[in-house]
This record gives C-alpha cells, sequence and structure tokens, in this order.
C-alpha cells in the first residue's frame, strides 16, 4: 500500500534560526514591501551555505579542487531511503548502532535521533546534540551508502572527530545532508526527493528534502 503523501521534513528557514554557533545569525528581511508602497515584495536572504536543512558538498572539508554542492548528482538525492529511528538513550552514533542495519552499496540512510524531538525546539544551539563519531562515519564510508542524513546541523559530534567524521564520508564520496526535521516520520522506507540549491562552487546548500511512505 503506498501512501501518496508527501512529508516535508526540512526546517523552515527564518530570522533567527537555530545556527551553528561561529557562524552569522541567518535573517530574511523584506527589503521591498507592498504594504509600504512598493510594487512587489521581496526578501533580502543572508546566510551560511550550512543553514537550517542543507547539504555538504565534497569541498567543505577536503583541500584541493574538490567538487561543490553544484556537482551534486541529482540522482544521489532522489529515490529509495531508509530511515533509521536510534533510541533517545543514544547520545553518539557509533559503528555499534549501524553495524547491524544490513546496510546495501547504493543506499540512501536518513539516521533519526532525539534532535528530532529537541533540537529544533530551541534557538539556542545545543552541543548536546547527537552526532556521529568517525567509526560510524567510516563504517558507512566502506558500506558505500551514496547518502547520509541526519537531524541536527552536523553529522559529526560537537566536541572530538566531527572534522575527521565528514573527511571519512566526503572522500568517499557519500553526500552528507544536515538539518533534517524527522519529528513523527517513522523508521521504514521511503522515497527520498532532496535538493540542494546550485551555488556554484559553493561548499554547501540549503535543501528542501521530502519523503513519501513505500
Ligand atoms: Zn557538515
Amino acid at each position: 500500500m503506498m501512501n501518496q503523501t508527501w512529508i516535508d521534513v526540512s526546517v523552515p528557514l527564518r530570522t533567527g534560526l537555530v545556527h551553528w554557533p561561529d557562524d552569522p545569525e541567518p535573517t530574511f528581511e523584506l527589503i521591498s514591501d507592498i504594504e509600504h508602497g512598493a510594487e512587489a515584495n521581496v526578501t533580502l536572504c543572508r546566510m551560511t551555505a550550512h543553514t537550517g536543512t542543507h547539504m555538504d558538498a565534497p569541498c567543505h572539508f577536503l583541500p584541493g579542487k574538490m567538487p561543490g554542492i553544484d556537482r551534486f548528482p541529482l540522482e544521489a538525492g532522489i529515490g529509495h531511503a531508509r530511515v533509521i529511528s536510534l533510541p533517545d538513550g543514544c547520545d553518539v552514533i557509533s559503528r555499534t548502532e549501524l553495524e547491524h542495519q544490513d546496510l546495501k552499496r547504493g543506499e540512501r540512510v536518513l539516521l533519526k535521533t532525539r534532535n528530532s524531538r529537541r533540537q529544533w525546539a530551541t534557538e539556542d544551539f545545543d552541543t548536546g546534540y547527537v552526532g556521529l563519531n568517525l567509526s560510524a562515519a567510516t563504517f558507512l564510508a566502506n558500506a558505500g551508502v551514496v547518502l547520509i542524513g541526519v537531524d541536527y546541523l552536523s553529522i559529526g559530534v560537537f566536541k572530538g572527530d566531527g572534522a575527521a567524521a565528514h573527511r571519512a564520508l566526503l572522500s568517499a564520496g557519500v553526500w552528507i545532508v544536515e538539518g533534517l526535521d524527522l519529528n513523527g516520520v517513522p523508521e521504514g522506507s521511503y522515497e527520498l526527493v532532496c535538493l540542494p540549491l546550485r551555488i556554484a562552487g559553493a561548499d554547501g546548500a540549503p535543501a528542501r528534502v521530502a519523503l513519501r511512505r513505500l
């Protein structure tokens, strides 16, 4: 049985949205306003490429001439995906949490943690979010997944090997989606549409991401 309803798992971008501590606050400002006599409403967006629901490009953490987000292959973001739910007690996702999942080469995997229920409710950045450590990232890279998604602003843990986890995935050609809101999305099989903005050469881009239950 197919449920035809698409679920939007992207976080609404808005001024004041929780953001990475070192980044400026995202702002969305009406610079032309019909209410003030203008012919059209026009919003000026100011944010880093890693705001809200977004993707990382290989050049985000790898030196040299690595691909930017404009080189994201559409087929990597469109197709079957698996949502894996991790228990609330899981504070760091390690290899142990993933190795019994029977991951196949070419799979798209979205990891749902307590982040989805808690982290988006506050505008304060929470360093206690659930992320992957290097053992999990290396495991996913070796398993050959094509895309991995997480439900807060970084795939890596805040303190520790977060950068190394990014490098392990990006250097293996695994595409990273961050900042998903998987609240209310049960574990299972889905059709995924994940499309980052095509910003030339950029190290990442906001993405609209939707799921439909299979
Ligand atoms: Zn990242």
